[in-house]
């Protein structure tokens, strides 16, 4: 059986900018973390990063590739992949209700945007997860547009870079959103053997099967600020082992002083950050 199939494109109003939506819920936002009300213009223009704390706020897909890629223009890859629901899965409503009211709300297929675009004039793959998207979950669309990338970039040997923002794999897929972590762990094997640069990116939140499979896997991992990474929530582990947490767990600069990531790097330095990386693997 096929977990994923295309769908034709439908003619319609072109999706939403990030920024446009933004700017019809008000004009003045409180920063969550120093209470500094903050115009949001202001916000916009320094990625959606508090002026004052350097609080990173969460951002869409769409956002992330206008901030990374050169002039904010990319070409879209199979955008056109849709889960075909294996399961028939019902919870609270039907998964493919919920698909189909995530596809209004987000103009997205799936919880991935994957293009080919410039960074600093070179050319790279960028695949970056929407939050948004049922919480950035990884079933069978996600790990086949992941592992169509990876293949692309060892035909081309042009680098990979992952961004991610997850929850997680997506329980609505069951044990197939599990078999993704493999398919994509398999397929990065690879393109490790052929020595073709993949540059993890990991933000505010990456949990579960998605932490636990590729965005602990690139050459380079790197967190944003204030980013919660993890496996499983606190709450569990607190639970599991009856003991209290440290300070700051599953903060990037926590998993950064203890070895699990290569750097934390403020998002308005990250484009410069990454380029500065290719030049070292490829040139
Ligand atoms: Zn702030």
């Amino acid at each position: 059986m096929a977990w994923f199939t295309r769908q034709k494109p439908s003619v319609g109003a072109p999706p939403p900018e990030g920024e446009r939506r933004l700017r019809t819920e008000g004009l003045w936002q409180k920063c969550e973390h120093c209470g500094e009300i903050i115009w949001r213009k202001a916000l916009e223009d320094n990625l959606q990063v508090c002026p004052k704390c350097s609080w990173h706020f969460r951002i869409d897909a769409r956002v992330r590739l206008a901030s990374l890629l050169d002039d904010g223009i990319y070409e879209t890859l199979d955008a056109d992949l849709i889960s075909t629901d294996p399961l028939g899965f019902v919870d609270s409503k039907p998964y493919t209700e919920r698909l189909d009211g995530m596809r209004q709300a987000t103009c997205l297929k799936d919880a991935i945007i994957s293009v080919s675009g410039k960074l600093n004039g070179r050319s790279v793959y960028v695949c970056v997860l929407e939050l948004k998207f049922i919480g950035g979950s990884m079933g069978s669309v996600m790990g086949e547009i992941i592992t169509r990338a990876i293949e692309r970039s060892l035909a081309t040997r042009m680098p990979l870079i992952i961004v991610s923002a997850s929850g997680g794999a997506r329980m609505q897929e069951g044990a197939v959103s599990l078999m993704q972590l493999a398919k994509i762990s398999a397929a990065l094997m690879r393109l490790d053997e052929a020595r073709v640069p993949f540059i993890s990116v990991l933000t505010d939140p990456t949990t579960g099967g998605v932490t636990a499979s590729f965005a602990m896997l690139g050459d380079l991992n790197i967190g944003e600020p204030g980013a919660q990474i993890g496996f499983a929530g606190p709450r569990v582990i607190e639970q599991t082992i009856r003991q209290k947490l440290p300070e700051g767990f599953q903060t990037s600069e926590f998993l950064l002083a203890h070895g699990f990531l290569d750097a934390v790097v403020k998002r308005g330095e990250l484009k410069a950050f990454i380029a500065r990386a290719l030049e070292f693997f490829v040139d």
